[in-house]
């Protein structure tokens, strides 16, 4: 999980800020030398640690902050304010051209995501009604058409190719008048990437955005590769200009330097981020509710949200009563696994909920075979059993791991599963109410 090591060494700080009661200017100035070494831990750029730290110290040392009477409290609002300013403060979204198509025009380094992204986008923008077409314009990496065909087919969206012999000035154009004449609202352009940054290349997007005046320039960054994403960010926008950032892979080990740092560098906002090797893995990047997630104060909001793309609404409704009136049975506890296989591994859906340590959930994701066999064992249990497990006592608990092929410590383990699900779909429950009561910020 991204920012994971970050996380706990920030929350390790504000706990033993929150144990002191009344705070000092020493205690303070201490907590502000932890905040800076973890944040240059987590590969965050150098100067803009020492802006923020400097900000953070002299917003918390004002008289109201020392002598209020939750003055720790206080010391975290303002480092979750001073975070989600450095990420932007607020959501930024793509700019729709007044006349259809709108023109994306995606760039970024080899490996980076670019092709894949591009995918991404296409099904998110096709999820909110838009009729997207996506253009081929890498003709330099083997295979990069194919695989952008590859990804069109999978999400349902026509790719415009014109091989790999035509100029990728030539193609985009190409592709516009094909867009206009076949009603495409947005037009989503792959173009090529170099293992590192070369002149031709920047010459290359630099005629394509002259001939084409794209409405957004998107860079995507690997934010694996930390503060080389973020100067790879600054020279794309100082020779090209981009509009915004997608940042990619930070469902891996990432320790979220890029994603800190990359909009007090550049000045241009991260617009999406993507978590993920599905076509469904893409998020908007919410500054604040990012903060939120790096301060352990979880981020429900976007796990809603997750969870709203991927049930529809009469079966949700029809859950919710369920779980209401404690009748969630075993069938549910199906359909909710396979549901929750769709959004991902576990750990980051974890990592949304308020007061969860995720990390105590790292490595966990359902696998097929998981779900094949907690089929066969809900499968082997009667009816009522499903409704009612409470009644599956020893002897039933044999029979069902016999007629499942499994054993009855994983018949036990399940039975164990289903009783923590009840428990937590009760925290998700509370987690809405203190929302609502102003309890959780987001
Ligand atoms: P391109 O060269 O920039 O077009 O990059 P690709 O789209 O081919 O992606 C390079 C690799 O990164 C592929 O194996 C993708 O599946 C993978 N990838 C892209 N985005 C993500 C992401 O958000 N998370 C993870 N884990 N992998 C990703």
């Amino acid at each position: 999980m991204a920012f994971e090591g970050l996380s706990g060494k920030l929350q390790e700080v504000f706990k033993k800020l929150k144990g002191k009661g009344k705070l000092s200017e020493k205690d303070v100035k201490e907590a502000m030398r932890e905040v800076k070494i973890a944040l240059l831990e987590a590969d965050v750029n150098f100067k803009v640690v020492k802006d923020f730290v400097n900000k953070v110290t002299e917003k918390s040392l004002g008289q109201e902050v020392l002598e209020s009477l939750t003055p720790a409290q206080q010391v975290i609002k303002i480092v979750n304010d001073e975070l989600t300013n450095l990420m932007g403060s607020i959501q930024s979204k793509i700019n729709y051209g007044s006349k259809p198509p709108t023109i994306i025009m995606m760039v970024g380094l080899q490996g980076s995501g670019k092709t894949t992204t591009s995918g991404k986008l296409a099904n998110m923008l096709k999820t909110q009604g838009k009729n997207p077409l996506l253009v081929a314009c890498d003709i330099y990496r083997p295979a990069a058409i194919k695989q952008l065909q590859v990804v069109g087919s999978k999400v349902n969206v026509p790719v415009f190719s014109m091989g790999d012999k035509t100029n990728p000035v030539d193609i985009a154009k190409g592709a516009l008048d094909y867009a206009v004449s076949n009603n495409f609202n947005v037009m989503i352009i792959d173009t090529a990437g170099r293992l590192h940054i070369d002149e031709e290349l920047m010459d290359e997007l630099v005629n394509i955005k002259l001939s084409l005046k794209p409405h957004e320039i998107l860079l995507v960054v690997d934010s694996m590769t930390g503060q080389d994403a973020v100067n790879v960010a600054e020279v794309f926008n100082n020779k090209l200009g981009i509009d915004g950032v997608i940042l990619t892979k930070l469902d891996g080990d990432t320790r979220g330097g890029a994603a800190l740092s990359i909009r007090a560098v550049t000045q241009k906002p991260i617009k999406f981020v993507a978590m993920g090797e599905k076509l469904s893995d893409i998020e908007p990047f919410h500054p604040d509710r990012m903060a939120s997630r790096i301060l352990g104060m979880g981020d429900v909001l976007s796990l809603i949200e997750k969870v709203q793309t991927q049930i529809d609404e009469k079966k949700a409704a029809e859950l919710e009563k369920k779980l209401l009136s404690q009748q969630f049975s075993f069938d549910d506890f199906l359909d909710q696994l396979q549901g929750i296989k769709k959004m991902g591994p576990i750990e980051e859906l974890f990592s949304m909920i308020p007061g969860l340590n995720a990390s105590k959930f790292k490595g966990m994701s359902i696998s097929d075979k998981d779900i094949k066999r907690i089929e066969a064992i809900i499968q082997s249990m009667t009816k009522e059993e499903r409704q009612n497990p409470i009644i599956i006592n020893g002897s039933r608990k044999k029979r069902i791991a016999a007629g499942s092929g499994t054993s009855i410590q994983q018949v036990n383990s399940l039975l164990k599963q289903f009783e923590q699900t009840k428990k937590m779909v009760k925290q998700f429950a509370d987690a809405g109410k203190d929302m609502k009561k102003g309890k959780i910020r987001m």
